[in-house]
């Protein structure tokens, strides 16, 4: 993306110390790492700089620290794991900056790499201080953001730094913001927003946003019944945000003065209780009985969503269409999952989709590694879809 520099802006490194801005908030139990797929999405990023002949510094966050040195939240753990997936040793430095973080980058060699302590140990990290900023700045020669993840946040890692250095968007962040230009920012049309979730009160500014930016926006999940009952239909005591009816024919109406379609369900699978393998029926709208308890979109709204797919030519997703947790209520989710996929990979379809439980409702589907493109980005992901400006990001901009 030409808005940023890039690592492609960059040659010859021999003699620089690049400061480099990663997601390690990996999860961790019992000091060992359980996943360590963030570790592995800053590779590239690192290699590349290795390649240029960079000194390479990490600046990374743990866990909640709160502005103080808390030794369960210390990222020495993560050197030796993230020297092994590189193959090459990696110093810890005890702090990140100052006497022990100037030492552990003057020793290293070119295209060696550095891990300095947990950012967020000083106040100054979450206060975005200049002069925390300053201190961090006074380590390296350039400034290198590789935390898509981080980047709702207007810390002095994420972005007090670039107002110091020569900022550029690493790998991992480069990929993440072609793939939401590609989707949002300047998607081929028609494109297909999906929607779901329990609640539309957490979802109010992404839906705004959206209407204004779609085709067809299918709403699912728990906050489709609240659109439901704003238009008159029994929701039964299924989960409904009966305050928010007056917002969600607003943006019912806002959608039509927008030309984005809006794809509710047209049916749904009820039960009396929540659990596994329960009693499950499919009603119409209207039919939806005093007791029950909407949880799952059913197969006439599956087939139209589908439908809806197949004249897409681009598809953003945020939040499950039913209660994917517990089977069968994962069955909408699923079922528009793999027909998703299935599109991405016999015509073109771009596929992208994001926010923790839906990352979690892709892979129990079976089709992350199929769409064009799954963000792990959580908070920064939904800022994003929510239109706003990411500091992280913004601060990358050359001024
Ligand atoms: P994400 O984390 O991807 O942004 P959300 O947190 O907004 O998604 O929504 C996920 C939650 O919505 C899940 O826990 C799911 O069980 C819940 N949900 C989906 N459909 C319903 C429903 N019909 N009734 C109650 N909860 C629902
Ligand atoms: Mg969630």
């Amino acid at each position: 993306m030409s808005a940023f520099r890039t690592l492609d802006d960059l040659s010859d490194l021999t003699g620089k110390t690049a400061l480099v801005r990663v997601d390690f908030n990996v999860p961790m139990d019992g000091g060992r790492i359980t996943d360590d797929t963030r570790l592995r999405v800053a590779l590239p990023t690192i290699r590349d700089l290795c390649a240029k002949g960079a000194r390479v510094a990490l600046l990374a966050h743990f866990d909640r620290p709160k502005g103080k040195p808390v030794p369960a939240m210390s990222l020495a753990p993560m050197a030796g794991p993230l020297g092994d997936l590189l193959g090459a040793p990696v110093v810890f430095a005890a702090d990140c900056i100052g006497a022990a973080a100037e030492a552990a980058i003057v020793a290293l060699g070119p295209g060696q790499v550095a891990l300095l302590e947990n950012v967020r140990f000083h106040a100054g990290e979450e206060a975005n201080a200049p002069e925390f900023a300053a201190s961090l700045a006074l380590l390296g020669d350039l400034y290198v953001n590789d935390a898509f993840s981080a980047a709702h946040r207007a810390h002095a890692s994420t972005e007090g730094l670039a107002r110091h250095l020569p900022a550029y968007a690493g790998r991992s962040m480069q990929r993440e913001l072609d793939a939401l230009d590609l989707a949002l920012g300047a998607p081929r049309r028609p494109v297909v927003g999906i929607v779901g979730g329990s609640k539309v009160s957490t979802k109010l500014d992404l839906l705004q946003n959206l209407v204004a930016k779609l085709d067809t926006l299918a709403i699912g999940g728990g906050m489709a019944n609240t659109f439901l009952y704003a238009m008159g239909h029994s929701v039964g005591e299924s989960l409904c945000e009966k305050d928010l009816a007056d917002t969600a024919r607003d943006i019912i109406a806002e959608a039509k003065a927008k030309s984005c379609e809006i794809l509710l369900p047209v049916d749904v699978v009820c039960a009396q209780t929540l659990g596994p393998g329960v009693a499950t029926t499919n009603r119409d709208l209207g039919g939806v009985a005093p007791t029950d308890k909407i949880f799952d979109a059913g197969p006439k709204s599956i087939a139209r969503l589908n439908a809806a797919i197949d004249l897409a030519h681009t598809v953003i997703w945020n939040g499950p269409l039913g209660v994917f947790e517990i089977s069968p209520f994962d069955a909408a989710t699923v079922a528009v999952a793999r027909h998703t996929a299935e599109r991405v990979k016999t015509h073109g379809l771009i596929a992208v989709a994001g926010g923790g439980d839906t990352v979690a409702a892709l892979h129990a589907a079976g089709v992350t590694d199929d769409f064009s493109f799954v963000s792990t980005a959580g908070g920064a992901f939904l800022e994003w879809m929510e239109g706003k400006a990411l500091p992280g990001v913004e601060a990358l901009r050359p001024r």
